[in-house]
């Protein structure tokens, strides 16, 4: 494991850290703020206006005029289209600035927000901001001397409550679909990474995007989320994050105005590595399916199934990498995993590699802290595991692999589909044959055949059973964001009747 770097860049002054409400930044309405924290020190970057109950009113509010009153949603899709292209422009030209919020707040690795996340997210709007004017519905051709159209409106004011891992990634995935369908947002980022979306509200703004079409409440799930998820005035909700909060998310819902929801909640997702890989490849594969972003990203390929004729050497390959590995600043270009988001995080994935130990695997490498402050952990690899540990069956959320061995790939089927999750899923072997059979036979939303985490926003994602339900990204995620209405209407007087 390599050093732990102190980092040579300059954090960028934080500007916004304010709520956005109606087109302003305002405090909130008890005067209260948050600390929200530097990952690589557990010290405060700064103090952030904290949302509550009451503030999530105003913002819905705000967000319910403007969809009830406001040109949003009536404007034509083109100008919709047009404000979110001139958002995409403002986003590619503060790539540095928004990358090192990620970074800051985050501990993601400040390159790779800066090559993959931000200008992903342009990249994600002006996506939707071409279908914007696309959205049309059907004609009905009707029997007993009627006719009729179908509208695809809007469906209304949407609630988007996202997590901490990919905190630009998310805001986009929920908020560009839900513009460009003409719906108003009210955002609530994690309360660990509020930065980077109080930046998207300004450039919103700038954008030209009316007031109260897309508001930002920072604050904590129980009080901010759950006000949002318990709305009577909000028409959907989106939300990614654990499945625990999910299913409250979901019962706050239906004890409401029974308004949608869509889940994309964890998972525990395998990558099934036969006999015929190319082992380098396949090791490059799995170690980056595993330790992309330190573990913290929800498809992450947690539980390696390697065919018995590889094992060894599949495994000498995963620990050298491990060992490789520098783990540090995550500003440093030569650092290649930072900091786990927050303390709860690094302290939550500490005692799974314990649990893991106590329950009898074997810990190849890895499993201990870096450095004296911040909350770095080696990469970390199990083996001799088995699908009834508790390191195998619940998502850690962090860097830790569990390894482990299979035969026949009847075999490795059953054992991938072992598990209450569903997200992803992964499979490396030449073989044509084995590929498309274990395409199909796994219960997951996305397989990966020889590449893992190759996302598009034009690729439909989300979950099977326990990951939850609906999709984000592709023209399939659009239609979460609209509803539709038949018209119909008699035809007299005619021929046609
Ligand atoms: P979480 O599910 O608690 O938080 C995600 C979002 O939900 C945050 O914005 C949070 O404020 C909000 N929230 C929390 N409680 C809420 C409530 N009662 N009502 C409404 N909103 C609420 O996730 P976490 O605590 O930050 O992380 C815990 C675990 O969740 C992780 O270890 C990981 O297993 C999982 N997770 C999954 C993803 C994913 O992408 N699927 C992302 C983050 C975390």
């Amino acid at each position: 494991m390599g050093s732990h770097c102190e980092s040579s860049v300059k954090i960028p002054p934080i500007k916004f850290t304010k709520l956005f409400i109606n087109g302003n930044f305002v405090d909130s309405i008890s005067g209260k703020t948050f600390d929200t924290i530097d990952p690589r020190t557990g010290e405060v970057i700064t103090k952030v206006s904290l949302g509550d109950k009451e503030d999530v009113d105003l913002a819905v509010n705000a967000a319910r005029h403007a969809f009830d009153y406001g040109p949003w949603p009536r404007m034509s899709g083109s100008e919709r289209g047009r404000m979110m292209m001139k958002l995409a422009d403002l986003i590619e030209e503060n790539v540095e600035e928004i990358a090192a919020l990620d970074a800051v707040n985050g501990g993601k690795l400040f390159t790779l927000c800066k090559a993959i996340d931000i200008p992903g997210a342009a990249r994600t709007l002006r996506y939707y901001a071409g279908a914007a004017d696309k959205i049309h519905g059907t004609v009905l051709k009707m029997s007993k001397g009627l006719q009729g159209y179908t509208l695809r409106e809007p469906i209304g004011v949407v609630g988007s409550i996202i997590p901490w891992n990919f905190p630009t990634t998310m805001f986009f995935m929920k908020a560009a679909p839900a513009l460009a369908a003409g719906c108003t947002l009210v955002v609530k980022p994690a309360e660990q990474t509020p930065l980077s979306a109080l930046y998207y509200a300004h450039l919103a703004k700038l954008a030209g995007i009316p007031d109260g079409v897309l508001n930002v409440v920072n604050g904590f799930g129980e009080t901010a989320g759950a006000a949002i998820s318990a709305h009577m005035d909000i028409d959907k909700v989106t939300f990614t994050g654990s499945t625990e909060v999910g299913r409250k998310i979901m019962a706050a819902a239906a004890a409401s105005n029974l308004k949608p929801v869509s889940l994309e909640l964890g998972g525990k997702s395998p990558l099934l590595i036969f006999d015929d890989a190319d082992i380098d490849q396949a090791a490059d594969i799995a170690f980056r399916g595993m330790f992309y972003n330190k573990g913290e990203i929800c498809v992450a390929s947690s539980r390696v199934y390697v065919q018995e004729g590889i094992y060894e050497k599949l495994v000498k390959k995963l620990v050298e990498k491990a060992k490789a590995t520098v783990v540090g600043d995550p500003f440093d270009p030569q650092v290649n995993q930072g900091p786990q988001t927050d303390k709860k995080q690094f302290e939550k994935i500490l005692s799974y590699i314990e649990h893991g130990k106590r329950e009898g695997a074997t810990l190849l490498t890895g499993g201990k802290h870096v450095g004296q402050k911040g909350y770095y952990i080696e990469p970390t690899i199990f083996t001799d595991v088995n699908e009834d540990m508790i390191i195998t069956k619940e998502e850690i959320f962090g860097p830790v692999m569990s390894l482990m061995k299979f035969k026949t790939m009847e075999e490795a089927i059953k054992r991938a589909n072992n598990t209450t999750y569903g997200l992803a899923s992964g499979i490396i072997t030449k073989n044509l044959n084995v590929a498309n059979t274990v395409s199909r036979s796994i219960r997951a939303g996305v397989v990966w055949i020889n590449c893992y985490t190759a996302f598009d926003v034009d690729c439909p994602y989300g979950g099977y059973k326990m990951s939850g339900f609906g999709r984000d990204f592709g023209l399939d995620a659009l239609n979460q964001y609209l509803q539709i209405k038949s018209v119909v209407t008699p035809i007299h007087d005619s021929p046609w009747h």
